[in-house]
Order: structure tokens, then C-alpha cells, then sequence
């Protein structure tokens, strides 16, 4: 990661010289090269971290839970949550508000289903 902070000043300081010298074209040139290859690399180098990145944790699978109540025939579908667990009580009822909701099934959904 240091490397690209170099890299990225480098680029930017052979920019500047690029701008300011105007002097003779062959230190232009080499700035200009020095400036493209620096920056093109850091560029080059990020698409491919974000791509690796995006490979390696593919989108989720949608995963449910089907939360019922122990009185009512309150039921409802929810998102899974990190901690969820079958069985799991989740408080008063909203509907009868006398019995507590649990989670009686976790579900996923298949990948690449739409
Ligand atoms: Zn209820």
C-alpha cells in the first residue's frame, strides 16, 4: 500500500515538472512517461485488487426466517440476522402481545435465483 502512496506522489511530482518545465522536450517526455506509468500502474494495480476483492465474496445469499407466534397465528418473514438461531425468542408478540415470537425455520435462498 505504501507503494501506490509513492507511486501516486511520484506521478503527481512528474505532473508538476511536466507543467512547470516547458523547457526541453526530452526531460518533457520523461516526466510525461514517468507521470503515465506511475499513475497507470496505481490505476492498473486498484482495478485489479477491487476485482479480486469482488470475486472472492460474491453477493450473499438471501437467507429468511419464518417467525411465529406461540398463541396467534402471527407469522411473518424477516432478513436473517448475525446471532439468529431456530427456536430463538424475539420478544412480545405485536399482535396478541401475550405469547413471544420465535423463530421456528432459517431459510436461504439458492444462488443466481431471481
Ligand atoms: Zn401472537
Amino acid at each position: 500500500m505504501i507503494l501506490y502512496i509513492v507511486l501516486v506522489l511520484v506521478g503527481f511530482y512528474a505532473l508538476v515538472n511536466l507543467v512547470q518545465v516547458g523547457g526541453s522536450p526530452i526531460s518533457e517526455a520523461l516526466y510525461f512517461v514517468v507521470a503515465t506509468l506511475a499513475l497507470g500502474f496505481v490505476a492498473f494495480s486498484l482495478m485489479r485488487v477491487r476485482r479480486s476483492f469482488a470475486l472472492a465474496n460474491p453477493a450473499p445469499n438471501r437467507v429468511f426466517e419464518i417467525v411465529k407466534c406461540k398463541q396467534c397465528s402471527f407469522k411473518q418473514i424477516k432478513n436473517f440476522a448475525l446471532g439468529d438461531y431456530v427456536t430463538k425468542t424475539l420478544g412480545l408478540c405485536t399482535q396478541c402481545n401475550t405469547a413471544n415470537l420465535f423463530i421456528d425455520g432459517i431459510y436461504g435462498e439458492p444462488p443466481h435465483r431471481k
